[in-house]
């Protein structure tokens, strides 16, 4: 695990009362986060409330104020213990004047979400609309967040799969068979990529790069020829969950046996691993400094493995490039 840097944090103090909810899908690493903020505000003289189940717990008015005991015991919880929730009315602009007027009544001044792009939608139009002051945290196991290296969750989503793979393996190499791994990935390959290269992968199926199924039956042909008796295909879910079912289908057609194994909801939640407690910890409490000081409109991401402030309009509805690069390394070291 490398060591993010951290810059010294904003000192100018100019809020008094902030808050912090999370939204979209929960992410080991988030309750790092959440205890980062209340701690932080707190050693700095902040007052600092909790807002339950996102943007709906925000709008039914489920705020309390936080304490340093409130978030004992959490850092090493998967999950999210403020919970989490999808808010459709949120997309309507007069809810949105509602959570902010709330959020006034409670004397707030500024929130963190911790979330994922439409977390950062919602919060971005929030603050264009009525001018109260949000800031982003990235937590998503899915690491598809534009101008930001990582995300809060990946590195314990990772490698959950990872785990996952080795048990695959030794059954795939007993009997010399050949499995398909479904993971997570509905717009991105991320967790198929690192999954793929972490876990020896002899493909990887993602959905920014169409591969075709005599491409894959090609890499497992020159994988038999070379002696290889089983092999682990790694494929992203992508926009129709049962891709890999589907690919399956295909090679049996081509004269293969295969079996799929999809894993589904078993990435989404455990203990966050170091990194993941790390990077929630610290984009959490710098979240929290740039907030209070007055700084707002934007994301707390990492780029080159340090701290920084990225605005919304960077990052919401951008495409985060899988590295071409790693792909092709992924079929070296695979041969
Ligand atoms: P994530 O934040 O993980 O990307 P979602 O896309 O489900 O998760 O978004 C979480 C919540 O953010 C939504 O349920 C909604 O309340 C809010 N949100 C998403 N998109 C928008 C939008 N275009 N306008 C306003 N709010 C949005």
């Amino acid at each position: 695990m490398s060591m993010i840097t951290i810059p010294d944090f904003p000192k100018t103090k100019k809020l008094k009362s902030i808050a912090v909810l999370t939204s979209g899908g929960d992410a080991p690493g988030m309750n790092a986060a959440v205890r980062a903020v209340v701690r932080y505000a707190i050693a700095n003289g902040v007052a600092v409330s909790g807002i339950m189940k996102g943007y709906s717990g925000l709008l039914e008015g489920q705020i309390e104020p936080m304490k340093l005991s409130s978030v004992a015991n959490i850092i090493q919880r998967g999950g999210t213990v403020l919970k989490t929730d999808r808010c459709p009315a949120f997309l309507k602009r007069s809810v949105r004047k509602e959570a902010a007027n709330i959020l006034v009544r409670k004397g707030i001044e500024g929130l963190v979400v911790i979330g994922g792009d439409g977390s950062f939608t919602g919060a971005s139009l929030l603050e264009k609309e009525t001018g109260f002051r949000t800031i982003g945290v990235p937590g998503t196991i899915d690491n598809d967040i534009a101008e930001t290296e990582d995300t809060i969750g990946f590195d314990t989503a990772v490698n959950t799969a990872i785990e996952a793979i080795d048990r695959i393996r030794d059954t795939a190499s007993s009997h010399g068979r050949l499995f398909l791994v479904e993971v997570m990935g509905r717009n991105s390959g991320f967790i198929a990529l690192s999954t793929g290269i972490g876990g020896g992968a002899e493909t990887i199926v993602v959905p920014e790069a169409a591969l075709t199924l005599g491409k894959i039956t090609g890499a497992i042909r020159r994988g038999i020829a070379r002696g290889k008796t089983s092999s682990i295909i790694v494929v992203a879910e992508g926009p129709k969950p049962g891709l890999a079912t589907r690919i399956a289908n295909g090679l049996a057609k081509n004269g293969f046996d295969p079996k799929v194994c999809t894993l589904g909801h078993i990435q989404r939640g455990g203990i966050p691993t170091a990194h993941d407690r790390m990077l929630g910890s610290v984009l959490g409490a710098a979240a929290t400094a740039y907030l209070v000081s007055g700084k707002s409109g934007g994301m707390i991401g990492l780029r080159e493995n340090t701290v920084a402030f990225v605005p919304y309009r960077d990052v919401i509805g951008k495409k985060k490039t899988l590295p071409k690069f790693a792909m092709s390394l992924a079929e070296i070291l695979a041969t």
